[in-house]
């Protein structure tokens, strides 16, 4: 080390200097002190650093004045938010790094009614003490047939609690088709276990018939549980046995069935052409015992996991002890009233929950939303920038309806001086991030997942592109 840089590193300010600069006292009227001292260590650390690693650096780089900038800086980056809202124009619907499901207007506003006092678990005519499931009991009842229903924390949480419920200390018996992991932390073997059940896997991979659940029923059999595969799909020479058969299987022998569902439709969703993903309704009116599916996956909702059946296994779900710490708080509850509400009209629902909106939302108004997107961006991007409306296929994500593509247009930006993964960093780095997707070198802006006010967002993030 040169003996320049030696006295450079002398030089720097100590961080207790710094504290007495009238710059860094100004910062500490508007920010807390402990957010300005620390941005204070961290960048004449920086600072340190930057000199230690032999780069060229002008001696006012380092002086007392350009060391608040940098402290600006940090104290900046201390005081965003870090959960903060994001642009999903990646194509899949249902994103779970986004946040899965964007609520419906009707369920912010809820959440922002329920958010002080409220009538949680007050009865406002009695004023005595009631309880949080009424709220959405009701109206699970009703949008799906049965005779009783709850909510908990999410729908791994359902799946924990029933056979927790029904069937601690014994058997529960699971085709080998349907244990299966859906997502990394989520494994059907590993559920039943820590319910304090044992797993009885029966059939193969590819096929198991009701003989089979025939063949393994013993006296400590306490549940059969179906599984909906979600992201996993067996094609070819394939065989499940049908849900009606296993509940007339568990009838004759006073055993429960559960369903879960995972995503679980509340409508049908083959008129917009998306087959194959089972409705609850069906599952109730085949007479399982319970039916479990995500609040935040085709349902549009908050995250949580409903469980609706017979009043008898329900009310022996929710009184289990564990119940109340896989409970609901009020916000996820307010969102999640407001969103069955709209499922009373099934238009209303595809209207106006995000989710079913942009599953049902037709070619040609996805199309004019990406010309639309491509001529904002063509308008500030400059001249060397290539943006065309490509077509590509959207998923729904979220383990719902797998290798179901949906057709759609997206833009597709190219420039000669920026990679594709230079581009998808420029827009993740806006104030409020947008995520976008490769594909054979192309960063693509997906429009059937973002809304018509988000196309501004991301014209004005483009604007600074390849400036900084
Ligand atoms: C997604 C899923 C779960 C887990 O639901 P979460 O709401 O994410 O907890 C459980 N079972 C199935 C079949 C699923 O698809």
């Amino acid at each position: 080390m040169n003996t320049e840089r030696k006295a450079a590193l002398r030089d720097i300010p100590s961080v207790d200097k710094m504290l007495g600069h009238p710059g860094v006292k100004l910062l500490m009227e508007t920010h807390p002190r402990p957010v300005v001292v620390d941005a204070v260590r961290e960048s004449v650390d920086a600072v340190r650093a930057l000199l230690r690693s032999g780069e060229e650096v002008a001696s006012d780089e380092v002086s007392p004045d350009a060391l608040v900038h940098v402290i600006e800086e940090f104290v900046a980056k201390a005081s965003e938010p870090s959960l903060r809202r994001a642009i999903n124009a990646t194509g899949i619907i249902i994103h779970t790094g986004l946040g899965r499901a964007p609520l419906a207007e009707a369920a912010r506003e809820a959440v922002k009614a329920a958010s002080g006092s409220c009538v949680l678990e007050i009865d406002r005519e009695t004023g005595k003490r009631g309880s949080r499931t009424v709220h959405v009991e009701p109206l699970l009842c009703e949008l799906t047939d049965a005779e009783a229903a709850t909510a908990v924390n999410n729908n791994a949480a359902a799946v924990f609690l029933a056979m927790n419920t029904l069937a601690r200390g014994g058997e529960v018996i699971v085709s080998r088709g349907q244990a299966v992991e859906i997502g990394g932390s989520f494994r059907i073997p590993d559920i039943v276990r820590r319910s304090g059940c044992r797993l009885v896997e029966v059939g193969t991979t590819n096929k198991t018939r009701i003989e089979d659940y025939e063949n393994a029923i013993t006296d400590e059999t306490m549940l059969i549980l179906r599984v909906h595969p979600s992201n996993f799909r067996v094609v070819g020479f394939v065989e499940e046995t049908p849900l009606e058969e296993l509940v007339a299987l568990g009838r004759e022998l006073a055993i429960p069935v559960m369903d879960d569902l995972g995503s679980g439709a509340l409508i049908d969703l083959s008129e917009w052409g998306l087959t194959g993903e089972p409705m609850v309704q069906e599952s109730v009116r085949a007479g399982c015992q319970v039916v479990t599916f995500s609040g935040d996956k085709l349902l549009g909702g908050p995250q949580a996991g409903i469980m609706v059946g017979t009043r008898e296994a329900i009310d022996e779900c929710k009184s289990n002890p564990l119940a109340r710490a896989l409970r609901l708080d009020k916000l996820t509850l307010a969102a999640l009233e407001a969103t069955l509400r709209l499922y009373r009209d099934p238009c209303e629902a595809a209207k106006e929950i995000p989710v079913l909106r942009s599953i049902t939302a037709s070619p040609a108004e996805i199309e004019d939303r990406a010309n639309r997107l491509a001529e904002g961006l063509v308008s500030v991007v400059g001249p060397d920038f290539e943006v065309t409306v490509v077509g590509g296929v959207s998923q729904v994500g979220g383990g719902s309806l797998p290798g179901q593509d949906l057709p759609t247009s997206m833009v597709a930006l190219k420039s000669p001086g920026l990679s594709a993964d230079d581009l998808s960093e420029g827009f993740r780095g806006h104030s409020v991030p947008i995520f976008g997707r490769i594909s054979e070198g192309l960063f693509l802006l997906d429009a059937r997942t973002i809304t018509d006010e988000e196309v501004e967002v991301i014209v004005s993030r483009a604007r600074g592109l390849g400036e900084n």
